[in-house]
């Protein structure tokens, strides 16, 4: 297999492995250049192959030795991994390879971040540390022991006897070498303790940099917020006496489920309310509570293959949803979850990346840890709960714990369970998985005598590979509202399962407004012709608060259009019901922040692209500027108070009810910065104390040109804090006039603190300018050059991030035909680099083919 020739994998060709690991013993001796490692396996041939072959996989090792039972052998080898004569029975294989952790800018394997060793393995980075077969369905216990002189060296399960600088780790539970870890350095470490259901006592560590140990008591909160809520709700223990939690500021995702020693972005670990915004809080509690919850889902039970990802990734982030619902309130967290589903895995699944939530092939199994499989397999959990009931829901899962604890499962395996406890038939169900695209429900009703028939068409329109799609198993949350807003019919479920089906409902009153898809009861795009009249009596009557959001955020998304299609002024009406939910005292003050914050600039695109036209996102930009500023005026008063009655007193805390006021106030304020041009916003900046106070304050005096002087003065403040340098970063991109963007991006590429070796940094900078569409799509292509020609340089750096920073073309083909010239060929020009990675590949000709 070579650079210029790339494997495609298919899930057709699986076959089980050809032999077992009973038991794993690794030495390291650690060095920043020249580590050794030492393994002893025990093998046995897999009684279910009947395949003979031995292999092990391996890349960037260097080869010193291996033995067969003691007999030294000569292994054949190649780029990927070896091939060796076996014996026909159990064997000892031992093998020394001699690795560069100081070289390894991929941040996969074993590598180094400031001074400390630190791993990654998921998904294929164990191979770059030891020969191995290196795939989730060979589970082996691990005795791991590490020499060095470092004041801590760690690995999975408990720690055993250590002398001086020799420690050894044993981890009982049989694992996949993807959950693998090491991590030895100089660290500052806060410990705290929690008992389990049982009685079991656990020591809980954070370790982290020196100077980061205040930051560390809201991740440890909720760590043992999540370990409760696991036992309390899915009857989940813990396994070992300790779980430990390392903090790195190299990383490439957010965080790895590593068995009893997850390893943190320390972007979603470190919290304190001064450096921390309260997004942030939000985001660190859900990473904390995933990592954790994998314990079971991921860990316990892992995958069979890279295909089933879904099985343990959908199902962990349902998890975590459910756990965010209970700690901050189901609504406004289910409105935030569907707000990044469409905003990641809607525009994922509308262009050339379309993939199902099981893939059938790929060539680097990186490029598919996607909002796909994680956001949209989350959704496909959540409909099967709704489908089956909560109570069978529970069995099920009680069942598919029981049934397979120790084991690498399939999607089979995990709809088995809920068919066994139900009865159901779920094989259409099971289409969710392997047909990709967002279907379209189209609605079409009418009302006469009493009745009121709905009729609802599915169509999943055709993405790559995938011309036909069958109908799905569709389930609608329904309720019916009068036009004076009393309530017609309280939630009921349709399960919608043809391509057509009406339901018809008598004894109405009147003709009733429906409230379709409450709670966005399934991941599909709904169309239907409502007047803004119903709109509105929706955003202020419907008893289900997603269904108000969405009123409200239909009723921007029009007013948008009629602003770019029409040249329509600010539609009057709308601004009037914005303005008075946001001061509707019987509104949570979280909901009313999202409720009245306008439609994604990229969701308009979208839109338009859905409509057949085609978007300009310079104008869409000027229309948003425009309607913020109409809104502000007609509501200066209302928002003055609004904001002044939601400043909290008393010190800092990050709760939901404390992030809702702020979220409130901090709208207020955005919108008044309009037209005070910058004067409450700066007064703001100069007397908070918070980062959620600084920050935004920040971001509307620089949207309003008065923010050079506090850009300078927050570098000096936080030079030292490298989490709010990177907001310093974003924030000057994202919140510049767009026609300046390129230019501040820049001069900022030149800033001493730039590197792309750190993936927070590069994405605070180049993936900054391009997630921010009117910079981003400056009608001179330069914005599009310059993140190219970054990309050129990550590629031979980091590969696994360059390839999924490529994503930020993926809508290339909704624009005009001098954009759509301008993406292509900056993506060409990417593809031509030479020794362009595997990685970036697979990206760039998936996006350019399609
Ligand atoms: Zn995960």
């Amino acid at each position: 297999m070579t650079a210029e020739n790339p494997q495609t994998i298919y899930l057709k060709d699986y076959q089980a492995p050809a032999y077992l690991v009973d038991h794993v013993a690794l030495e390291f001796d650690l060095h920043p250049t020249a580590t050794r490692v030492r393994s002893t396996l025990k093998f046995r041939p897999n009684p279910d192959s009947s395949n003979s072959e031995f292999f092990l996989h391996g890349e960037n090792l260097t080869f010193l030795s291996a033995y067969i039972n003691g007999a030294a052998v000569t292994p054949i080898m190649s780029d990927a991994g070896l091939t060796c004569n076996v014996p026909d029975g159990p064997f000892i294989w031992q093998s020394e390879v001699e690795i560069n952790p100081s070289a390894n800018t991929e941040l996969s394997g074993l590598y180094m971040s400031n001074g400390m060793f630190c791993t990654q393995c998921e998904a294929e980075g164990f191979r770059r540390i030891t020969y191995y077969p290196d795939r989730p369905d060979v589970m082996a216990p691990f005795d791991v022991t590490v020499r060095s002189e470092l004041p801590y060296a760690l690995s999975n399960g408990e720690p055993m006897s250590s002398d001086g600088t020799t420690r050894r780790w044993q981890d009982p539970w049989p694992k996949p070498a993807y959950l693998f870890a090491l991590v030895a350095g100089e660290f500052q470490v806060v410990s705290d303790h929690f008992t389990t259901a049982s009685g079991k006592p656990v020591d809980l560590n954070i370790y982290v940099r020196d100077g980061d140990q205040d930051k560390c008591d809201f991740a440890l909160e909720a760590l043992k917020a999540s370990m409760a809520w696991d036992e309390r709700v899915y009857g989940r223990e813990y396994d070992l006496s300790v779980f430990n939690i390392v903090a790195v500021d190299d990383f490439n995702m957010g965080a790895m489920e590593n068995k009893g020693l997850n390893i943190f972005n320390s972007s979603a670990v470190l919290a304190s309310p001064e450096t921390t915004v309260d997004g942030n809080f939000e985001r660190i509690e859900a990473i904390i509570a995933h990592e954790y919850f994998h314990n079971w889902t991921g860990n316990r039970i892992t995958c069979r293959d890279w295909f089933q990802l879904s099985l343990k990734e959908g199902l962990t982030v349902f998890r975590d949803q459910q756990f965010s619902a209970d700690m901050r309130g189901a609504e406004v967290r289910r409105i935030e979850d569907v707000t990044a589903l469409r905003a990641r895995q809607f525009r994922e699944d509308s262009g050339p990346l379309a993939h199902p939530v099981r893939p059938e092939s790929f060539v680097e199994i990186n490029n598919f840890y996607t909002a796909t499989v994680y956001e949209k397999g989350a959704e496909l959990i959540r409909m099967l709960k709704l489908l089956v009931g909560d109570a069978a829901y529970k069995e099920a899962l009680e069942l598919y714990f029981a049934r397979h604890d120790g084991q690498a499962c399939t999607i089979e395996d995990w709809l088995a369970v809920f068919t066994d406890v139900t009865g159901q038939d779920l094989r259409q169900f099971k289409l969710w998985y392997s047909q990709a695209g967002t279907p379209i429900v189209r609605v079409r009703d009418h009302f006469a005598d009493g009745t009121y028939e709905l009729t609802l068409t599915q169509v999943t329109p055709p993405t790559p590979g995938q011309p036909n799609k069958q109908p799905l198993v569709i389930p609608i949350a329904l309720g019916l509202l009068y036009p004076d807003g009393t309530e017609a019919l309280a939630t009921e479920l349709l399960v919608l399962s043809d391509a057509e089906q009406s339901f018809c409902f008598s004894g109405l009153r009147a003709a009733p407004i429906p409230s379709l898809l409450r709670g966005f009861s399934a991941p599909v795009i709904l169309q239907r012709k409502t007047s803004p009249a119903e709109h509105l009596v929706q955003l202020t009557h419907d008893p289900d608060l997603f269904n108000r959001f969405e009123a409200s955020r239909e009723l921007g998304k029009s007013a948008l259009l009629a602003m770019l299609q029409t040249e329509a002024a600010p539609d009057d009406a709308y601004c009037t019901a914005l303005l008075q939910v946001m001061v509707n005292e019987d509104l949570d003050p979280a909901f009313r922040a999202m409720c009245c914050t306008l439609p994604s600039q990229d969701e308009i695109a979208k839109t338009l692209t859905e409509q057949g036209q085609t978007p300009d996102p310079v104008a869409i930009d000027a229309a948003f500027h425009r309607l913020s500023e109409h809104v502000a005026r007609q509501g200066q008063d209302a928002l003055r108070a609004l904001y002044h009655a939601h400043q909290l007193a008393g010190p800092f805390s990050p709760d939901a009810a404390s992030c809702g006021a702020r979220a409130l106030s901090a709208l207020a304020l955005r919108l008044i910065s309009y037209v005070d041009g910058g004067t409450l916003a700066a007064k703001q900046f100069a007397t908070a104390t918070t980062m959620s106070l600084q920050l935004p304050a920040l971001g509307n005096l620089n949207r309003h040109a008065q923010g050079s002087e506090a850009i300078s003065q927050f570098y000096q403040q936080w030079r030292n804090e490298r989490l709010v340098i990177d907001k310093w970063f974003s924030l000057q991109v994202s919140t510049c006039p767009a026609s300046q963007a390129v230019s501040v991006a820049r001069n900022l590429l030149q800033h001493p603190d730039f590197t792309l070796k750190n993936p927070n940094r590069f994405r605070a900078l180049v993936g900054a300018l391009a997630m921010t569409p009117a910079a981003f799509h400056q009608a001179d292509g330069s914005a599009y050059a310059l993140v190219v020609d970054q990309l050129i340089a990550l590629d031979d750096i980091n590969p696994q991030l360059c390839a999924r920073m490529t994503t930020v073309f993926e809508t290339w083909r909704r624009y005009d035909g001098a954009r759509q010239e301008l993406m292509r060929a900056a993506l060409c020009r990417l593809a031509a680099k030479p020794n362009l990675s595997r990685d970036t590949k697979e990206m760039v000709t998936r996006l350019l083919d399609a």
